[in-house]
């Protein structure tokens, strides 16, 4: 299938992007508007070498973008392929036997993708987290995991490696993972009654060997685990007290993310989302809670303890967090570049174009025009959708479309 949208490929002057459609400005022209069908196609060019070359920035030290956010955290995809067809995310209608997943051959292979996470190291990145699809079907990850477990930052610390899995696999893989160099790891789980998980990954899976999985992560090492539920209201809020009183005091940190509006296949409506509000809510009529600092700028969950008699926090207890990506926004301060499993470089979780990392390395570039081109990228970075939802027309339909999440990872 042919993707490539091929006004891109060129060189026009100027290019203007908004949601779903790319305005292609020359000097002597009116904008063309481009409608994209396949956003995986609409990449963009990132700086000629040799402009970046001649701009070079440092490619040492923390890099700021537009509005000052630095850049820490990286996330990349390893495969756009998943054993799971949860509805918010693939749902089956869409990701069936016909669609079209990426051939091996647009894939970053393994050095690839420690060449580009080196030079994002030097730019300041202290956290790289492997995504998807499913990480865990990438043939050999731990592969990647070896190569990118001896990345030292600027001042010579490891980097904080983690990968986010849906489970499946965790029982047989997490010791390998472990042995490669991975320090922590986060499982995807919406319940713990065993029909609502199957209905919600859609394949049947059994919720029994996904607690399996997060006992074997535990066993090897695999810590502090964090386990993501999102919360869609009528389908699994009511799994939210059980999945509480289930990780409470085992060191297990329970996030309840708020169901997103990514991609353009899921069909979210606000009506589904429940705001972590009343998440919170729920909790404390049985729970009661304090709220927590953050653990580090830019976190993205809210914090928050379960308390003792007293209504001080609770060590032993612990702590669940609340990611609310729709109800509060936290774009001020987000530190996060993602990679798409095609080398593409996404500035956002919800954005309209990538820059296509691939073709730049694939064409012989060197390692400092790479560093100096992604120092480019995300010093004109103004990326808030969350914070500029509200103003934003809902139109997921047609052919204005934002990039899915099993694309781009999590
Ligand atoms: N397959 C792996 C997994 O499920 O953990 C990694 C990729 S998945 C895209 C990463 C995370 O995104 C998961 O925790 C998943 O629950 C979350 N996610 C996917 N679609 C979402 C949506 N529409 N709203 C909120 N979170 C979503
Ligand atoms: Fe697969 Fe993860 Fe998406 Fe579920 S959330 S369909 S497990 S990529
Ligand atoms: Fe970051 Fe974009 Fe999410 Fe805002 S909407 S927090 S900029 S990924």
């Amino acid at each position: 299938m042919e993707l490539r949208n091929p006004f891109l490929r060129g060189a026009p002057s100027r290019i203007i992007h908004s949601r779903g459609t790319i305005a292609l400005m020359s000097e002597s022209s009116t904008p063309r508007i481009v409608p994209l069908v396949d956003l995986r196609a609409g990449a963009l060019q990132p700086p000629a070498a040799a402009f970046a070359a001649k701009n070079r920035v440092t490619a040492q030290g923390v890099l700021p973008d537009a509005l000052g956010r630095k850049l820490r955290d990286l996330r990349i995809s390893v495969t756009d392929r998943c054993n799971f067809r949860c509805n918010y995310c693939m749902p089956k209608e869409t990701f069936d036997k016909d669609y079209p997943y990426l051939p091996h051959a647009s894939l970053l292979s393994f050095e690839e993708i420690t060449r580009i996470a080196k030079q994002f190291v030097a730019h300041g990145v202290q956290k790289i987290r492997l995504t998807g699809g499913e990480p865990l079907l990438r043939k050999n990850i731990e592969r990647l995991i070896e190569q990118l477990a001896v990345l030292r930052t600027p001042d010579g610390q490891p980097l904080d490696l983690t990968l986010t899995t849906n489970g499946a696999l965790l029982a047989r893989k997490a010791k390998a993972l472990k042995a490669a160099g991975l320090h922590r790891i986060t499982v995807s789980l919406d319940g713990l009654d065993d029909a609502v998980f199957r209905s919600m990954n859609d394949v049947d899976f059994p919720v029994a060997e996904v607690l399996a999985g997060i006992d074997a992560a535990r066993d090897a090492g695999l810590g502090p685990i964090k386990i993501n539920m999102v919360v869609k209201r009528g389908t699994n809020d009511h799994e939210i007290l059980p999945m509480a009183r289930h990780f409470k005091g085992t060191g297990i940190v329970l996030r309840f993310i708020e169901y997103m509006d990514v991609g353009a296949t899921n069909g979210w409506r606000m009506n589904d989302v429940m705001p972590s509000a009343e998440v919170i809510q729920r909790l404390q009529s049985e729970l009661p809670l304090v709220a927590l600092v953050a653990a580090f700028p830019g976190e993205t969950a809210q914090r928050w303890g379960y308390a003792k008699a007293d209504g001080s926090f609770d060590p032993e207890a612990g702590e669940i967090g609340v990611i609310s990506s729709v109800t509060q926004a936290f774009c001020g301060d987000c530190n996060r570049a993602r990679l798409s499993t095609e080398g593409q470089l996404y500035l956002c979780l919800f954005a309209g174009q990538g820059y296509d990392l691939r073709t730049t390395l694939r064409s012989g570039t060197s390692d400092a025009d790479l560093a100096s081109a992604i120092g480019h990228i995300w010093g004109g970075r103004t990326d808030r959708y969350s914070e500029q939802r509200s103003a934003i027309p809902a139109d997921t339909s047609g052919s204005a479309r934002r990039v899915e999440m099993s694309y781009i990872g999590g």
